[in-house]
């Protein structure tokens, strides 16, 4: 079985932790620098990406996760975590610190100008079986996408708003995986699976 460390600084740690065995793996969370090297792919789960920059650099975990992602770690960012594995973030703090990992730039608390938490059925390419339920909570999406990245969900309108234009939720770039929405909180555990797959074709 692949090792699949959950970065346990905060969020959802033992909910993504659950999914990853149930999809297949070993769960290990981390939370040292020296956990890292023990796992074949990552779990970013989600919470306030500000503080959890934060949090990576007091527990000196910034810069050998940035060192391990260039170096192509599998990684899966659920929320606060698509936010950290992304090139920009807009509406960030200026002190937000970025992993890498994925072509992208994302508007954080994007829906929030519309509705704070809203749930939707997404068809998700990659995975079979009919749409992904997905819960938003003061969800990013993403806003620009470079060429290496795949578009594999999106929103086609926000609920409860005249926007109309489709919103990007869950992309890859290689053994990147990131979904604005928490799937680590229905039960559903294909969206992991498909990462556990990432981590063993790696
Ligand atoms: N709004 C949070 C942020 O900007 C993300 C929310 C979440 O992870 N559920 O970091």
């Amino acid at each position: 079985r692949p090792v699949v460390g959950v970065l346990a600084l905060q969020g959802d740690v033992r909910e993504h932790a659950a999914m990853v065995e149930r999809a297949g793996a070993r769960a290990l969370p981390v939370r040292r620098a020296g956990e890292l090297s023990e796992v074949d792919g990552l779990v970013l789960p989600g919470g306030e990406s500000t503080t959890m920059s934060r949090l990576l650099e007091s527990f000196e975990l910034l810069e050998p996760l940035q060192e391990r992602i260039a170096a192509g770690l599998p990684a899966f960012g659920s929320c606060a975590g698509m936010i950290l594995l992304a090139r920009q973030a807009l509406d960030g703090r200026p002190d937000q610190r970025q992993l890498g990992g994925l072509d992208v730039v994302v508007r954080r608390n994007a829906f929030g100008r519309q509705v704070d938490s809203f749930e939707a059925d997404l068809d998700f390419t990659g995975i079979e079986g009919g749409p992904v339920h997905a819960v938003f909570i003061r969800a990013p999406w993403v806003e620009k996408a470079g060429d290496g990245v795949e578009v594999l969900a999106s929103v086609p309108e926000i609920p409860g708003s005249d926007d109309v234009a489709a919103r990007i939720v869950a992309v890859r770039q290689g053994a990147v995986l990131a979904t604005s929405f928490h799937p680590e909180l229905t039960g559903d555990e294909r969206v992991h699976r498909l990462f556990v797959d990432l981590v063993r074709q790696a």
